[in-house]
């Protein structure tokens, strides 16, 4: 046991460079070294590839990993091949000469691990190829796509348990950061992993922060101002729900100096690509998409995900956002909603094709969204209730909890916009019943003679806007309903007859203007002043040049993080660079050299410009203690001249009078001064024209001093 527990950590750091396991993630390669099958749950960011690479290291044989997603694969490998791992990948994207390479070094038991999409792995030429090769493992990534539930299904996930049959000695391990109970079951089953050890992790994702605030017609400014405020050369996702939304808002945030691309089904494929090989490949990249973008990009640094529109279900938004800071380094999940997306879901999902029972199912999850929109209490407890999760105390680290909303008692104006729409025929939108809850004198209005009601005008206390947010939130609440037709008309609902009847009391958010909200939560990159910023900048240019080197995204040479300690560590030599965690033998070998000069280079500028303000300081500070300069130019040997420069540095920052320094009366001093002052600004600069000017009446170390003393005023 002993010996094992040594060879994957021995790995984990000479390989991946890495001091610890996180989770359970030796306990999981353990139980793989000795043949055994897991079912692993972990969120993205978690951890999840060591899991099966280390084992498939360890075991004789090669590891064949399971993967739908091809942009993926290239990225892994990429990665492994950094880290001197023998991998490759099989898929459609291959041509065949090297497709036949491969299979090859296959046969030849030259890989350690090799990823393939499953259509090709259940050929039965690529089986028969199998039959003949060492196998150290199986590992099924992203194995909910063998939920039919599911939005990722894959039907040829079905037919892996054929895996099992044919090679029952090699283990098995499957992955998925999809956290919800039916999929697990289901994964289980028709796996049949019924023996697995079942592996599952916190779903917190502790380094985003969640951030949530009510569209108030303006969200795309607000947008723009969380970006530049917060994230202006970050790398990020902007979500939108339909195509034309994309193509605007990229175009928007271009026309904004932002580098945004969009990314959507109805562009041509090789535009899509070509965007997504960007958004990889370059450090600020913004990509405006739809759903359809992110199953499988798991670039690292991803720093901002941002919503304009809610999203159907929590678990689409916990996937859309778990986007952000795979890397563990802060990031923002940013989201902006209004009455009309709730609207516009509340239709899409009534007037869906789907039966009743799928419909119940979806109305649930659309329910859970909206519930969790409307929140008042910390959003991150609530989303990991959702997924049978717990977190003890509020998170601090999400908009509820750092700017908390109040709620307040809204029955009585519940109860008005709620007899507004029945007094009205319970078929009229938001903006009629809250022209007439405002008692707007309109021809509409008077036409359904609904200027007579009771309820005209009796809603003065609120302007249009608050009446937005108060439909808003009795829809979220399932007080009201939108009717099937698509215009946007209202109904009660069974549950709002409490309220009306003054049975229970209803308690709202008090909405926040949005500049608090983002004013507040305003952050420096953490880590990063003004003293090291040029060291990273240095850092970032280095990777980015070795990157375009080996044609990888910059991310495969190292990450953010480790940049980040290397930045705070400032490494002076190889084996201080070894411990940073991040670099493993490999990258030792290939890059510490080229970093280590880089932060070399900038010690030695550093310390030069310091040496200069140290030096001005100790002359100052014996020219202060009575020295005189002479005596100065002596004790430091240096120049005359030298020590007088330092000195006219000092006048120029008004730290000392020119009177102290020189011996000469007010009268020549202005001669000086108008003579300086009359020449033009190029010939001030240097002092050789100023000299002549004065027919060298007066020395160079004097004239120095006095054009100081008109500089500090
Ligand atoms: P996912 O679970 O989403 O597949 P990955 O396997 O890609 O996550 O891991 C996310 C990041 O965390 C990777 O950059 C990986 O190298 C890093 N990582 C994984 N395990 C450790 C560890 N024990 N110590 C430090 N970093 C780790
Ligand atoms: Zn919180």
């Amino acid at each position: 046991m002993k010996a094992t527990e040594n060879k994957e950590l021995n790995i984990l750091k000479t390989v991946f460079g890495y001091n610890e396991f996180r989770h359970s993630q030796q306990d999981i390669i353990q139980r793989l070294v000795n043949g055994e099958d897991a079912v692993v749950l972990m969120p993205t960011g978690g951890g999840k590839s060591l899991c099966y690479q280390i084992p498939a290291m360890l075991r004789p044989g090669v590891g064949i990993i399971v993967s739908p997603l091809i942009a993926l694969m290239q990225d892994q490998v990429s990665a492994l091949l950094q880290l001197g791992v023998k991998a490759a990948f099989l898929n459609s994207t291959l041509d065949a000469a090297t497709a036949r390479k491969i299979e090859q070094q296959l046969g030849a038991g030259e890989l350690d691990l090799l990823y393939v999409a499953p259509e090709r792995l259940m050929t039965e030429s690529f089986l028969n190829l199998l039959d003949r090769s060492p196998l150290a493992l199986f590992a099924i990534d992203e194995a909910h796509c063998v939920s039919q539930w599911g939005h990722d299904f894959r039907p040829e996930y079905i037919q892996l348990s054929v895996l099992h049959q044919r090679y029952p000695q090699v283990p098995r391990i499957a992955l998925t950061a999809t956290a919800d109970e039916t999929t697990r079951v289901e994964i289980i089953q028709r796996l049949g992993l019924e023996h697995a050890e079942l592996y599952v992790s916190s779903f917190d994702r502790p380094n985003i922060c969640y951030r949530l605030s009510q569209n108030q017609g303006n969200a795309r400014d607000a947008l723009l101002r969380f970006i530049l405020n917060e994230h202006e050369t970050d790398a990020g996702i902007v979500y939108c729900l339909s195509r034309n939304k994309v193509d605007q808002t990229a175009e928007w945030l271009n026309k904004k100096g932002l580098k945004a691309l969009p990314y959507h089904a109805g562009m041509p494929a090789s535009e899509r690509q070509h965007h997504q090989h960007r958004f990889l490949n370059e450090d600020n990249i913004i990509i405006v998409a739809t759903i359809a973008f992110g199953m499988g990009i798991d670039k690292p640094d991803v720093r901002f995900v941002a919503h304009l529109n809610l999203p159907k279900s929590i678990e689409a938004y916990y996937q859309e956002t778990g986007r952000a800071g795979r890397d563990g380094l802060p990031a923002t999940a940013w989201m902006m909603y209004g009455l009309q997306d709730v609207i516009t879901l509340k239709q899409m999902m009534e007037s869906s094709a789907a039966d009743e029972k799928h419909k119940r199912v979806e109305r649930h999850k659309l329910d859970s969204m909206l519930g969790f929109s409307e929140l008042t209490s910390c959003r991150r407890q609530a989303l990991l209730k959702y997924f049978g999760d717990h977190l003890d105390q509020a998170c601090g680290n999400c908009d509820t909890c750092l700017t908390p909303v109040e709620t307040w008692d809204a029955t009585v104006v519940a109860q008005k916009a709620l007899s507004c729409v029945h007094r009205t025929g319970q078929r009229f939108g938001v903006n009629y019943l809250s022209d007439v809850l405002l008692g707007k004198d309109n021809e509409r209005i008077k036409s359904f003679a609904h200027d007579k009601l009771g309820v005209y005008g009796i809603g003065s206390e609120l302007n249009a806007r608050q009446w937005r947010d108060i439909f808003r939130q009795l829809i979220a609440r399932n007080l009201l309903t939108v009717d099937i037709q698509g215009h946007g008309g209202l109904r009660l609902t069974e549950q709002c007859r409490s309220v009306l009847r003054g049975e229970q009391a209803l308690m709202l958010r008090k909405e926040l203007k949005q500049e608090k909200n983002t004013a507040r939560n305003r952050k420096q990159k953490p880590g990063i002043n003004e003293s090291n910023k040029y060291l990273w900048e240095a850092l970032r240019d280095c990777r980015k040049k070795l990157s375009e080197q080996l044609d990888v995204p910059p991310y495969v040479i190292f990450h953010d993080a480790t940049l980040m300690e290397m930045l705070q560590r400032q490494p002076q030599n190889r084996q201080q660079f070894s411990r940073i965690s991040g670099v493993g033998e490999h990258k030792l070998e290939a890059y510490a050299d080229e970093f280590l000069q880089v932060i070399q280079t900038h010690a030695e500028k550093e310390k030069r410009c310091l040496t200069v303000s140290d030096t001005v300081e100790e002359t100052l500070k014996l020219f202060k203690q009575g020295m005189s300069i002479d005596d100065i130019s002596k004790h430091r040997s240096l120049k005359l001249s030298t020590i007088y420069a330092h000195l006219a540095e000092k006048i120029e920052q008004g730290v000392l009078p020119l009177n102290e320094v020189v011996d000469i009366d007010e009268k020549k001093i202005k001669l000086i001064q108008d003579e300086i002052l009359n020449l033009d600004e190029q010939d001030r600069a240097k002092l050789k024209p100023v000299y002549d000017a004065l027919d060298g009446l007066f020395d160079y170390d004097l004239l120095r001093c006095v054009r100081a003393s008109l500089v500090s005023g």
